[in-house]
């Protein structure tokens, strides 16, 4: 098959989260039998660091926009990428105020691009709100050209919290055509267009599909997606086995597998404490958590028990940036504390020495559409205390102290004092050296690789039929 991944961000090339990681590692395992390719905005990042292997593909305009295309091939994947300074040349990849009208030119960007480079793939699987308006425009618009007619569309929604929500004013910027697709509660919502108008609609793991169709949240973009409800699935996302692989990972002090893991996440441990000059015995238990810091994340919870935490005989890392407030409160409370370490920002490189210097991955969010964090953390032989929700539930099994099984520790209510009783489970087991030796080995052994998610894309791309939305 052939399939075109249009998203807003993608690694090894932009990352703000999950996303990222997911669109790549999909690709990547897709690549193996089928014909893939990932289109993404030029941002100044990409130009800035790929400056020198950017091959040009040529140029058109869009609505009297200019529109340049760029070639890029990079850890094996084939990435197209519009250029367009006025849209895409600041220095950050989101939130600009105008973050509608940049994806809105881009869902337009690209479908043109298909066209001007020849490129009809048989499957165009988009990636959340950025995507959004390409299903409607594509069946509004560019299937009166015959070559668009055999496209299939797959939405995947991977966080339904980010709509894109735009002033119904919009809509002739935009050019959308006078329909019932596009418009919610007054506004124009891309997330609401993308259920609308495409063949197949997926979100990230089976549990968060289910919540998603209960849930009250949003009460009116849940009945669009309940009209939906046969043409909608949950696939469980995986990751990229060979980029988190402590094996072979280069970005992580002391590589190790099943066997030797013990000492090396020793010394991974004690160069992490070295770099940051922690002073605490390496034989206490290391909580870690990697995570953008913001209120989905459940991080009221951790700042409620944090005195209780820091009084036990443990230490704690945070890596993370997000929401102001929660940055400051961290830093504040962290400030004294010996055993409680904070970095604020965004480093790939430190999560992942942290991911395998780390004894356990503390995730406590209040909804997760699927969570990679808690996978990374297993594949890097790190316990992760989750709460049961979305995609932690389907991914992480809890410890049994009586049958040994289980991969890692969760827990159902969203009570701070639930989430402490966890983490004091997940003490007792790190004193008891065997138990905790066979639950590593459990988590480890669970395969949260593309293998999986990617057969069943497959298969989706395969029974999706084409959608009429007129
Ligand atoms: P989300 O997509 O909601 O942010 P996920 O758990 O699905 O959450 O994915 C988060 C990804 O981003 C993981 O790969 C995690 O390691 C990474 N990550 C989160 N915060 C940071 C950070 N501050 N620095 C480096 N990596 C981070």
């Amino acid at each position: 098959m052939e399939v075109v991944h249009v998203a807003s961000e993608s690694l090894p090339l932009v990352k703000t989260g999950g996303l990222a990681d997911v669109v790549f590692g999909l690709a990547r395992s897709q690549q193996k039998n089928n014909k893939v390719k990932i289109i993404l905005p030029l941002y100044k990042k990409i130009k800035d660091k790929y400056y020198d292997k950017l091959e040009e593909l040529g140029y058109f305009y869009t609505s009297e926009k200019y529109v340049g295309l760029y070639e890029l091939k990079v850890d094996g994947l084939n990435f197209i990428l519009i250029d367009n300074e006025e849209m895409f040349g600041s220095d950050e990849i989101y939130s600009y105020g105008n973050d509608t009208d940049r994806y809105a030119f881009y869902n337009w960007a690209v479908l043109d691009t298909l066209g001007y480079l020849e490129l009809i793939p048989d499957v165009i699987h988009l990636h959340d709100w950025h995507t959004g308006l390409l299903p409607l425009l594509l069946k509004q618009y560019h299937m009166r050209d015959e070559r668009y007619q055999s496209i299939k569309t797959i939405f995947t929604i991977h966080n339904f919290a980010f709509q894109g929500i735009a002033s119904l004013d919009k809509r002739f910027e935009y050019r959308l055509e006078e329909s019932g697709y596009y418009e919610l509660d007054g506004n124009i919502n891309f997330l609401k267009t993308a259920i609308a108008c495409s063949d197949k609609i997926t979100t990230v793991s089976p549990s968060y599909r289910d919540e998603l169709l209960v849930d009250n949240t949003y009460p009116s973009l849940r009945t669009v997606l309940e009209s939906r409800s046969e043409d909608f699935v949950g696939i469980l996302n995986g990751i990229d086995y060979d980029y988190f692989d402590p094996k072979h990972d280069p970005l992580i002090k002391c590589n190790y597998n099943g066997r030797n893991y013990k000492k090396s996440k020793r010394l991974n441990k004690q160069a992490l404490y070295e770099q940051f000059g922690i002073d605490c015995d390496l034989d206490k238990p290391l909580f870690c958590l990697i995570s953008r810091l913001t209120e989905q994340k459940g991080l009221n919870m951790l700042l409620e028990k944090l005195d209780d935490l820091a009084g036990l005989d443990i230490s704690i890392f945070i890596l993370g940036s997000g929401d102001k407030h929660f940055e400051s409160q961290f830093e504040s409370r962290f400030e004294w504390r010996n055993n409680c370490n904070i970095y604020i920002g965004y480093n790939e490189e430190l999560a992942h020495q942290l991911y395998a210097a780390s004894d356990f991955l503390i995730m406590p969010s209040l909804f997760e559409p699927c969570g990679l964090s808690q996978m990374i953390a297993m594949r890097y032989m790190t316990l992760p205390i989750v709460r049961e929700v979305g995609g932690l539930k389907d991914s992480v099994y809890p410890y049994n102290k009586y049958t040994l099984e289980g991969n890692g520790f969760s827990f159902y209510n969203p009570y701070a004092g639930e989430l402490y009783d966890t983490i004091n489970l997940a003490l007792e087991l790190y004193n008891d050296k065997k138990a905790m030796s066979q639950i590593i080995k459990n988590a480890y052994k669970s395969d949260y690789s593309f293998n999986l998610p990617c057969s069943q894309y497959l298969e989706l791309y395969e029974s999706a039929q084409f959608r009429a939305i007129w």
